[in-house]
């Protein structure tokens, strides 16, 4: 499985739970999207991948320390989109 869709899929998952909970200043589609991708690039950098997006070793974290810095990447996210939304 390629870590980059299984990422997109936790975070685009979180993202859907933070939408229920706490108050999003805006659930367009373009800046859900900003989200998720502001979010996928700072987990880039934890979890590398080839050109090709694949795992480049087995991630050695567990699912859940995944999910606790997909939230916390996500939760950034939303405060720099809050501050600059693109429209
Ligand atoms: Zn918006």
């Amino acid at each position: 499985m390629a870590i980059k869709n299984y990422m997109e899929d936790v975070v685009k998952e979180i993202l859907r739970d933070l939408e229920k909970t706490k108050r999003i200043h805006c659930q367009c589609e373009r800046c859900r999207n900003d989200i998720i991708a502001l979010a996928l690039s700072s987990l880039k950098g934890k979890y590398p991948t080839t050109p090709e997006g694949e795992i480049l070793a087995k991630v050695e974290q567990s699912d859940r320390q995944v999910r606790t810095d997909a939230l916390l990447a996500v939760m950034q996210a939303i405060d720099i989109v809050r501050e600059k939304p693109r429209h």
